[in-house]
């Protein structure tokens, strides 16, 4: 093997395997492995339900970004043989062998085994859940009648957010704003009814104090309601059970949208290596996974050492080590030092419904409409490759960017 026709195979197309695979642009023969044939910006998923942004803005092409020398296979890797140095995917009767692996396939929703809520509870961490999602709005906003009652509107456009993490006030604030509209657009009488469900006894608990009185007073404004040190009990197909103070309240929902934490991806749960408690592979300050130094591994999957604990299972995490993981794969091929990073914040950005957010940066924080624009500008730059942030930059700026209203079905 020399460094040139080293097989590198990267699994998973997010944050850290993508951003690895372009920054190591050249050096060996690279395989990308991703089970959707897109790269997604989860950041801007709320955008994308409510409009403001389309799906090629933050769901390029895999196939797009990567150059010719890049070998992208759709597929999904379901088994990792660390001693035949070989990874099994779904599509191909032979495994795929490698030299070097990066391990990077994120983390999956985890329903704390709730009774109902796999089945019956959205999660949201792809595009195709953002669909779904939005179709539940239209489809509950059909459903209320003219002429209906307010208080039987209201009851048809329940919804509950479970999770109070900056996740769950995004998606909230959002969700609310877009009901709301919709509701003025259809001139029904009454308001929506937007719930978020949260275990411990305040949301957001990692924020900071100063942009926190912004995120309490965008939920106060967008009329949500907000269930701190409540359980959920149960989901079923049209409700969810909450249980607050030993005492259980049933609530008939058009939709439960869960995004309530994460847990370790099934395909590294198998994986016999050295973890932490959570299930997190633990890796050296190189990114290289304990007792295989062929083999990195980062963003969502893998225990870093050296970091601010607030950036744990961040886009800006596994981005920030995606340039570490690059340089140090080409160095290991090359017999050359690895090197480590200490990573740290590069500032906080929630959005807080279709008009506003709150933006930290440089120990300031900004909020309104001024943000929004900021966290569009930030985003963009952090979009994968100069061509595509070009594209999508010069599509916000010209064509705007605007929320899509829950137009009725069939309009
Ligand atoms: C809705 C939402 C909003 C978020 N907002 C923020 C934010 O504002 N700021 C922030 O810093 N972080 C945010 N995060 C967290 C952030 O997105 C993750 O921490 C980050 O994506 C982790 O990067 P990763 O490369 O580990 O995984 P991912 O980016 O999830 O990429 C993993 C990729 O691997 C694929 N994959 C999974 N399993 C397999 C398999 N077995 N075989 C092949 N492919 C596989 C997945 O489909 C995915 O394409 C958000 C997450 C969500 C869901």
């Amino acid at each position: 093997m020399t460094a040139n026709n080293a097989r590198i195979l990267i699994i998973g197309g997010g944050f850290g395997g993508l951003f690895t695979a372009l920054d190591l642009g050249g050096a060996g023969a690279i395989t990308l492995v991703n089970d959707e044939d897109h790269f997604l910006f989860k950041p801007m998923l709320y955008e994308y339900l409510s409009g403001e942004v389309e799906a090629w803005h933050i769901a390029p092409d895999c196939k797009e970004l990567l150059d010719e020398k890049v070998r992208f296979v759709r597929g999904t890797a379901t088994g990792i043989d660390l001693d035949a140095r070989a990874v099994t995917v779904t599509g191909h009767d032979e495994p795929l062998a490698y030299d070097v692996l990066v391990i990077a396939p994120g983390a999956v929703t985890n329903y704390a085994g709730v009774a109902g809520a796999e089945q019956f509870a959205l999660p949201f961490r792809a595009l195709n859940d953002a669909n779904r999602l939005r179709r539940r709005m239209t489809d509950a906003l059909d459903h209320v009648q003219p002429d209906a009652a307010p208080q039987d509107a209201r009851s048809a456009l329940t919804f509950a957010v479970v999770g109070g993490g900056a996740s769950g006030v995004e998606l909230a604030t959002k969700m609310s704003d877009l009901l709301r509209d919709a509701v003025k657009r259809r001139a029904l009488r009454g308001e929506p009814r937007v719930l978020i469900v949260e275990m411990a006894d305040r949301l957001v608990p990692g924020m900071g104090e100063e942009i926190r009185r912004f995120v309490e007073d965008a939920l106060q404004k967008a009329r949500i309601e907000v269930h701190t040190g409540t359980r959920v009990v149960r989901v079923t197909e049209n409700g969810i059970t909450l249980e607050h103070n030993q005492q259980d309240t049933e609530l008939g929902t058009a939709a439960v949208v869960w995004v309530a934490g994460v847990r370790m991806n099934p395909l590294v749960e198998s994986l016999k290596v050295e973890k932490d408690r959570r299930g997190l592979m633990l890796v050296e300050r190189t990114l290289q996974v304990r007792g295989y130094p062929n083999v990195f591994a980062l963003g969502d999957v893998a225990f870093y050492p050296d970091v601010v604990p607030t950036l744990a299972g961040t886009a800006q995490l596994a981005n920030q080590e995606s340039g570490l993981c690059a340089r140090n794969v080409r160095a290991f091929l090359e017999g050359r030092p690895l090197k480590t990073k200490h990573f740290i914040e590069l500032g906080e950005a929630v959005s807080l419904g279709t008009e506003h957010a709150a933006v930290l940066s440089a120990g300031k924080v900004i909020s309104g409409p001024l943000a929004r624009q900021a966290r569009f500008a930030m985003y963009t730059a952090r979009l994968p490759t100069w061509h595509h942030r070009l594209k999508v930059g010069a599509s916000w700026f010209f064509e705007g960017t605007q929320p899509r209203p829950l137009q009725p079905l069939g309009f």
